[in-house]
């Protein structure tokens, strides 16, 4: 079983050396850190690298400015986007381990054309439910009513996709929707399913089953590291690959704990002892699959939970988009957000004002919530001096059911 310090000792020293020599960032951090000798106790006294300690500095860990790079942004569901940086032959690299995983799941390759629940931003031109672009089918996750679903159904089966991506609760809602209304599945071209973006409860994984067959596979993944972790056809989560060295740390006594990585592969941005913020555990257990990869059961973080309001359902990822745009037009206009449904119809939206704030960025932002929203909403805008967080991840949307429990 890869999992024993062993296995990754002398990579790990390697990357520590590299990325002492070449960031500013770990030349103050990791000085001296192999002067005694090295050890697993030794890596284990680096200290665990937070997120919040690189957002607004993540140059500062680069090895090498001048090369070619490949960058892009965490969603910033903590309120805060990070900017990840991958050497060109390393997004490669990372691509090939997750199209291996996916051809041996379920035969498909990156040319098969596919369809995915997308949340339209507001960047998009097109508000179309369905489109199709570069071979990829983008079905709307903004309104997922029975309506909307009959009409997903129908386009599916039009346009033939060989396999589609998901997140959990968008899926879950479809394969609900399928076996109430008797639709016939069988008439659906998929090969493979995907879940991907939050976490896959099993009474999700059960539904989604039972609607489309035994070809659903998870996907935990970020845009840090990609493919963290696959399930098997055992359906337990694998780690990926030997490229990831992943701790638990401060564990529980069940062995829950914060999911940690260092990337023994990206040299150009190292991430040493990176703290996914996500909660979980390494199992021991053999899996009957036959993997090599010890089993990664991954909790709690990542759950959305959907806006409800009688049939109206959407994906409250629409007030990130709401505030991305006030941001863009008003720089540090909102720091931090918080929306609570405290009745059905009732919106309260915290807002951390920041130096950019004005009266007219709390016009933009209440133009836009009313024309995201139904139009009977009572929103009320409330200004904080800061929104307290409960739990590893911050939850920017409490939906009514939950915040009356
Ligand atoms: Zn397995």
């Amino acid at each position: 079983m890869i999992t024993k310090w062993d296995h990754f000792q002398d990579k790990l020293l390697g990357l520590i050396e590299h990325a002492t020599a070449h960031s500013s960032f770990y030349k103050q951090r990791l000085q001296g850190v192999t002067d005694a000798g090295w050890s697993q106790s030794r890596f284990q006294q680096i200290p665990i690298l937070e997120k919040s300690e690189l957002t607004g500095r993540e140059e500062s860990l680069l090895t090498d400015t001048s090369a070619k790079l490949y960058t892009e942004y965490t969603s910033g569901s903590t309120g805060q986007p990070l900017k990840c940086y991958k050497s060109v032959e390393e997004k490669w690299k990372k691509a090939r381990i997750l199209w291996g995983l996916r051809n041996t799941n379920g035969g498909i390759g990156p040319k098969d054309p596919y369809a995915m629940f997308y949340a339209f931003n507001e960047d998009d031109l097109s508000t179309d439910p369905v489109s199709i672009y570069h071979e990829v089918m983008y079905l709307s996750m903004l309104d997922l009513s029975a309506e909307r679903l009959d009409n997903y159904y129908e386009a599916l089966l039009k346009y033939r996709p060989q396999w589609m991506l998901s997140v959990s609760t968008a899926l879950y809602l479809f394969a609900n929707h399928l076996l109430e209304r008797k639709l016939d599945r069988s008439k659906l071209p998929f090969k493979y399913i995907e879940i991907n973006g939050e976490m896959l409860f099993d009474y999700q994984r059960k539904t989604i089953e039972e609607a489309f067959g035994p070809i659903v596979y998870n996907h935990y993944g970020s845009r840090e590291f990609w493919c963290i972790g696959m399930s098997c056809s055992s359906g337990n989560l694998h780690l990926s690959s030997d490229q990831l060295y992943v701790e638990i740390a401060n564990s529980d006594k069940d062995g829950y704990g914060h999911v940690v990585i260092t990337d023994l592969t990206n040299r150009i941005w190292p991430l040493i002892r990176y703290d996914t913020g996500d909660i979980g555990r390494l199992s021991e257990q053999k899996c009957d699959c036959g993997s090599p990869f010890p089993v990664l059961e991954v909790t709690g973080g990542r759950a959305t939970q959907y806006i409800r309001l009688g049939g109206w359902i959407a994906n409250p990822i629409l007030f990130h988009y709401v505030v991305t745009k006030v941001n863009r037009n008003f720089p540090d206009a909102v720091r931090q957000f918080r929306v609570m449904q405290v009745q059905e119809r009732q919106f309260m939206f915290y807002l951390v004002p920041g130096k950019g704030f004005q009266e007219a960025a709390e016009f933009l932002l209440q133009q836009e919530l009313q024309d995201k929203l139904p139009d009977d909403v009572d929103l009320r805008i409330v200004h904080q001096d800061r929104l307290s967080m409960e739990g590893p991840k911050f939850d920017y949307f409490i939906p009514y059911r939950q915040a009356n429990t």
